[in-house]
């Protein structure tokens, strides 16, 4: 890996495990400073900092529920606290849903908002008040903003959202010298995908989500999530200085 992130102070949000500890992971083998929110998996935001400190890296682990505001507040300020200020917020904290129309409450709705739309936002917010000019923030979205996909209304348009989110806030952003994009993965082998996957395929189809996969994507498979924190670690580089408001779609060609 490079050098190219030497210096930079990053918080990642549901960075315990996942795509988040894999761009987590990536952006400190960048030689960022990393700040690793979870909800409750303490253990092992414990032990991924740890591991990055023994390789030299400032990293530590901070709790907070993405879906309440104030937790959020004292994530960034208990982040740019720790490192010394903050130059990349990585949005990723998230959850699936799948559910019939008529079994959706507005609890559910509620749940998924506050914690894939609401949590983003005000991430967003926080973390660009001790952002200076430079400062680069990634959304979460998802490929299934994007596709048609039985019972997945809910959870595709919270992440439709985040795109909007990204579009609208660069020009605000963009005249204080912070870009901010989304990334749109497709299938990436994870928690939330074991658990989830075999729900994108129709219940009247016999196939698994990998046979899915493997018939309507160009590239036949999933995603590692380290193929998802490269592209996480392009966006917040000085590479990607021109790119704001755009959605990546790193999805292998999903069909
Ligand atoms: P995962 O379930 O393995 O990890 C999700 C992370 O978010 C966990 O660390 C979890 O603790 C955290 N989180 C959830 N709710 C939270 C809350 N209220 N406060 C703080 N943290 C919270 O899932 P993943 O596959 O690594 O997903 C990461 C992101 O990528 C999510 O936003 C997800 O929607 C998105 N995504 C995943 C896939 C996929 O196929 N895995 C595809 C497209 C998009």
């Amino acid at each position: 890996m490079s050098g190219k992130l030497a210096g930079r102070k990053a918080l990642v949000t549901g960075g315990a495990r996942g795509i988040g500890a894999a761009v987590v992971r990536r952006l400190a083998a960048d030689r960022a400073d990393v700040a690793i929110n979870y909800r409750s998996s303490g253990h092992d935001a414990d032990a991924l900092a740890a591991e990055i400190t023994a390789d030299g890296r400032h990293a530590v682990a901070i709790k907070a529920d993405v879906s309440d505001p104030d937790q959020i507040r004292r994530m960034t300020d208990q982040a740019a606290d720790a490192l010394g200020g903050l130059d990349i917020l990585v949005s990723n904290a998230g959850i699936e849903h799948f559910g019939k129309l008529d079994a959706i409450t507005p609890a559910d709705f509620d749940r998924v908002f506050a914690i894939n739309v609401r949590g983003q936002f005000f991430a967003v917010q926080n973390a660009v008040r001790h952002m200076g000019e430079g400062g680069k923030i990634v959304l979460t979205s998802s490929a299934s903003a994007h596709k048609t996909v039985f019972y997945h209304a809910l959870y595709a348009s919270s992440k439709a959202a985040v795109e909007c989110i990204a579009l609208n806030l660069s020009p605000e952003l963009g005249r204080r010298g912070i870009t901010i994009n989304a990334i749109a993965p497709g299938g990436t082998v994870t928690d939330m995908s074991d658990h989830a996957g075999s729900r994108y395929v129709h219940p009247d189809v016999d196939a698994d989500f990998g046979t899915v996969i493997r018939t309507t994507s160009s590239l036949g498979r999933m995603a590692q999530p380290a193929e998802i924190a490269a592209v996480v670690s392009f966006l917040v580089s000085d590479d990607a200085s021109f790119i704001t408001g755009r959605t990546i779609q790193a999805d292998g060609g999903w069909f």
